[in-house]
């Protein structure tokens, strides 16, 4: 299926599930040294294609200004490892409310074993869509984390396809609910 098209459905899903509201949260996808990423101020929810842009990895991006705030965080998540080929960024309220309680999120469940793979770390504040944000991340992608937690803002998760960055941030926000009943 074409990229954008992917991404169109996946970005409607995740407002679907109340992951984000308004232009918030954003998803990405990597095929060699493509990656297609939401626009800055796009509505995931309208489904549209025309929401979605494609970057060359080699070339300077930076400046494109129709690019979203937090093409740092996918870009650090892309370099960090290899398999890494589809982000998924989320400001979840279970999310952010366990990042409040937490710097480090272990199993609450054998989905989370299966889907998740490895405790998910929470990083203090940082700013959004700064550089800052973006090279934490990557550090704890680059360690093996699936998922990383953002105190006062939200979520981010990886995979090797969207359907896999997906479950595992469906996974996340299963997990934190289940922490915050049980805790
Ligand atoms: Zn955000």
């Amino acid at each position: 299926m074409d990229k954008r098209r992917l991404l169109a459905e996946y970005g409607k899903k995740i407002c679907g599930e109340k992951l984000v509201i308004g232009a918030g949260g954003n998803i990405s996808l990597r095929n060699e040294d493509r990656v297609y990423i939401k626009k800055a101020n796009f509505n995931m929810a309208e489904g549209s294609v025309e929401g979605y842009i494609d970057i060359d990895l080699t070339e300077k991006y930076s400046l494109n200004k129709e690019l979203s705030s937090e093409t740092p965080l996918h870009i650090a998540s892309y370099e960090a490892r290899e398999d890494v080929k589809a982000v998924i960024h989320v400001h979840s309220p279970f999310m952010i409310a366990v990042a409040h309680k937490v710097t480090l999120l272990r199993s609450t469940s054998y989905e989370f074993d299966c889907i998740l793979k490895k405790e998910v770390p929470s990083l203090e504040y940082i700013q959004p869509g700064s550089e800052d944000l973006a090279s934490a991340v990557g550090v704890d992608i680059k360690r093996g984390a699936n998922a990383v937690l953002m105190k006062r803002h939200g979520a981010v998760s990886v995979g090797d396809s969207i359907e896999q960055a997906y479950l595992r941030i469906l996974a996340l926000e299963r997990a934190c609910i289940t922490f915050l009943h049980s805790s």
